[in-house]
């Protein structure tokens, strides 16, 4: 695992061997983030024999390193655009991504996971007017849906963020999700993969598949130093499909903009600055377009990030920008003595794609593949691995909460990832107008 705050916080994993020589099994699941082991408890719970791949080692990708942030919507695309375009399948993803947060918190408590886990609710802080007007809108439309949501009033945020916390004019106002909260990822992917384990199912790192097709009737994989031969297979490699081979569908790879998100994680906050500071311990990401985010760790942590122009001395600039952000929000962290310190940096790639959807395919009989979290996939994705097991399970397509599309690849998709500096400098500058106005 590469250095985070969560790979050294976190209990080591257990030992999982290398694929070596041919298998046949009922599933094949190439992946072991979220998805994969998700789809593959799924699985398991059912009896159905499953044998999951993975590159590096359970929670190498997204799953291990994002902000933990547990948050059941999606971050551009609202409950009436997704029934509009996707009819009834639109309507029963709605109300996936509505219960994410519950099956994922139910899910570690059913498996007895050790995961930080904090249900203490989401929020999200709206920087402009615009966009206090669509966070009403997606009050109303969330509530439509049956999600129990609130829209805040900027007295009402400042009391629930902290109440000298906020700068004037900056936060408008917000809207709450209570089912929302956050965990230590990387626990959550351990603990998963235990419980794939425990239940009888294999996985094997460091075995990479290299190339799966269709043998007759069933799938074949093939890794380094093996194959498997399998009734259903779950591609769940999502935003790092491309990095261990360029032979998994490329036509998926190209519907998405890899993202480098950077983290961020604070010395532990003291006492008596948390009783003001974030005191319900909430999950925070704001409307911007270049998002600031935060929530604390079991340790009290603050654990931030952002989006940075360019690698050069990341880590040296990412501390101090998310330091003045910080303490923007919260100028009581400039009583600190030290000052705001940050030990731990790290980052990961987010798929977005063009819609803001995640896109989700059928790549062949009993093939599955979704990839293009947006930036909010702790939840989605484990309540996509559960629907995809039940896909394999024998529910009709027609009747899974999936709206399946057919690949769309993004037309000069080389050139849409060199773009992504001038990305961030639009979104910069889009939200400073909107601060102002
Ligand atoms: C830095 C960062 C912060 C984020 N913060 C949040 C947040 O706070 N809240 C939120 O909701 N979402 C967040 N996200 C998004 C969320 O983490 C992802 O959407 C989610 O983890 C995706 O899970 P996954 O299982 O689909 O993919 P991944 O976790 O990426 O798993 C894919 C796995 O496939 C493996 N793999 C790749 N190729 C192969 C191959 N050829 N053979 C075998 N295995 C292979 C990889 O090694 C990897 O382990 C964040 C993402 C990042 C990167």
């Amino acid at each position: 695992m590469p250095a985070s705050l969560w790979a050294s916080v976190t209990k080591p994993p257990i030992h999982y061997p290398q694929l070596v020589g041919a298998r046949t099994v009922d599933v094949v699941i190439i992946g072991a983030g979220f998805t994969g082991l998700s789809a593959a408890l799924h699985l398991r719970r059912a009896g159905v024999e499953t044998l999951v791949l993975e590159a590096a080692e359970p929670g190498w990708g997204a799953s291990g390193r994002n902000n933990g942030q547990v948050i059941p919507t999606l971050s551009r695309a609202d409950p009436d655009a997704i029934i509009a375009r996707h009819r009834v399948a639109g309507e029963r993803f709605v109300g996936l991504v509505r219960d994410s947060a519950q099956v994922l918190f139910d899910t570690i408590r059913e498996e007895r996971i050790s995961a930080e886990a904090e249900q203490t609710g989401w929020v999200q802080p709206v920087h402009s007017v615009d966009r206090m007007r669509l966070a009403e809108r997606r009050v109303a439309q969330w509530s439509r849906a049956g999600a129990k949501v609130a829209l805040l009033s900027s007295d009402e945020l400042r009391r629930k963020l902290g109440s000298a916390a906020i700068g004037a004019g900056a936060w408008h106002g917000g809207w709450s999700v209570p089912a929302g909260g956050h965990i230590n990822p990387l626990a959550l992917v351990r603990g998963l993969a235990r419980a794939v384990t425990e239940r009888g199912g294999f996985i094997h790192a460091q075995s990479p598949a290299l190339a799966f097709g269709r043998a007759g009737a069933r799938w074949v994989v093939t890794a380094p130093q093996g194959r498997v031969d399998a009734r259903a297979l779950i591609l769940a490699t999502n935003a790092t499909t491309a990095t261990f081979s360029a032979r998994l569908v490329p036509e998926v790879v190209r519907e998405m903009v890899p993202v480098t998100s950077w983290q961020v994680a604070s010395l532990p906050i003291p006492e008596h600055l948390r009783e003001s500071l974030l005191p319900e311990r909430n999950a925070v990401s704001d409307t911007r377009n270049d998002l600031r985010f935060m929530r604390y760790d079991a340790r009290h942590r603050l654990v931030s990030g952002g989006a940075l122009l360019g690698q050069r001395n990341a880590p040296k600039r990412l501390r101090a920008m998310v330091a003045k952000r910080l303490l923007q929000t919260f100028p009581q962290l400039a009583s600190l003595p030290q000052g705001l310190q940050f030990d731990h940096v790290w980052n990961g790639t987010v798929g977005v794609t063009r819609d803001g959807l995640p896109h989700i395919h059928m790549i062949g009989p009993d093939g599955y593949a979704w990839a293009g979290c947006n930036g909010r996939g702790v939840a989605l994705a484990i309540s996509i691995g559960r629907e995809f097991a039940r896909g394999i399970l024998g529910v009709p397509r027609s009747e899974l909460a999936l709206p399946f599309t057919e690949p769309e690849p993004i037309a000069l998709h080389g050139m849409a990832q060199r773009l992504q500096p001038f990305a961030i400098m639009a979104a910069r500058r889009s939200d400073n107008r909107a601060w102002q106005g």
